[in-house]
């Protein structure tokens, strides 16, 4: 029993790779999301390989779903199974089975918007999609922020700007950011700038996204100690309440240490 994970395009339908293409073709069933969705890219390279539908609500159902099956290539809507998609699950399944399991490398929307927004890549952190709400949210994305790597995020169109005002507040509206956008499509777009400008930026967002954000500094165990290098280097006023935010003081204790200061 062979489980093939396939990753497919996430837009531009030239990045698929040559093996992909070929497991698609012998395998006795392309198992995926979206019938339609796969349909479209079978039929684009003249796949005939027929599909079976297993998603987050059939998953559960697999061993079933696929018991007439001994070689089975997996593809999601777009890029790799596994990655904030059933595929995951189905993985999980397979090895419980006794399942040989193989990963194709091949196209994730994650990586090209890390390498493109121009942020430190040397360590990464893949947070995927917040929880989206309440106190399991705020919890990851002060987690997120004390980690002190860049961080990578899926965003839905209409959740983006409650998620950059989420941000905001943990980050401070300087904290660099990318927001990428329909990456490999007609409409991409790479936005980078800081959490505040992206926010002006985006007022009605459309598409898909992946969000990038600089790593966090510590916060300086003195706050007083940076303001004194910062008193040094000239800064005051707005510039001093920027950097101090940049460096990691909380919001409040930055906007008071500016004051006294100004
Ligand atoms: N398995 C996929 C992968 O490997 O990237 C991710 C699946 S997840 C259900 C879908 C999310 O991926 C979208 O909401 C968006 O955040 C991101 N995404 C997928 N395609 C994208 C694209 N072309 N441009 C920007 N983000 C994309």
């Amino acid at each position: 029993m062979r489980l093939v994970l396939v990753p497919t395009p996430i837009g531009h339908l030239e990045d698929i790779t040559l093996r992909a293409l070929r497991v698609l073709k012998e395998a006795e069933v392309v198992a995926c999301e979206d019938t339609r969705r796969t349909g479209v890219l079978l039929r684009h390279y003249g796949i005939p390989t027929p599909t079976l539908r297993l998603d987050q609500h059939t998953v559960g159902r697999a061993r079933e779903l696929l018991s007439p099956y001994t070689y089975v290539a997996y593809a999601t809507d777009a890029g790799t199974p596994g990655i904030s998609d059933p595929g995951a699950e189905l993985v999980r399944l397979a090895l419980e089975w006794g399942w040989r399991v193989e990963a194709l490398p091949g196209p994730t929307a994650l990586i090209p918007a890390l390498v493109a927004s121009g942020l430190p890549t040397r360590r990464f952190t893949f947070e995927g999609f917040l929880p989206k709400a309440g106190k399991e949210r705020k919890e990851r994305l002060l987690a997120l922020a004390r980690e002190g790597r860049t961080a990578v995020l899926y965003e839905s169109p209409h959740r983006l700007r409650k998620t950059l005002e989420d941000l905001m507040e943990v980050y401070g509206p300087a904290h660099p950011v990318a927001v990428a956008r329909e990456l490999s499509k007609v409409h991409e777009e790479v936005f980078r700038g800081s959490l505040q400008e992206a926010w002006a930026h985006f007022l009605e967002p459309r598409g898909e996204f992946v969000l990038v954000l600089g790593p966090k500094e510590a916060p300086p165990v003195a706050a007083e100690a940076l303001l004194d290098e910062l008193k040094a280097q000239g800064l005051s006023g707005k510039a001093l309440f920027r950097a101090l935010l940049q460096r990691g003081v909380p919001r409040n204790e930055a906007y008071r240490l500016s004051l006294e200061e100004g």
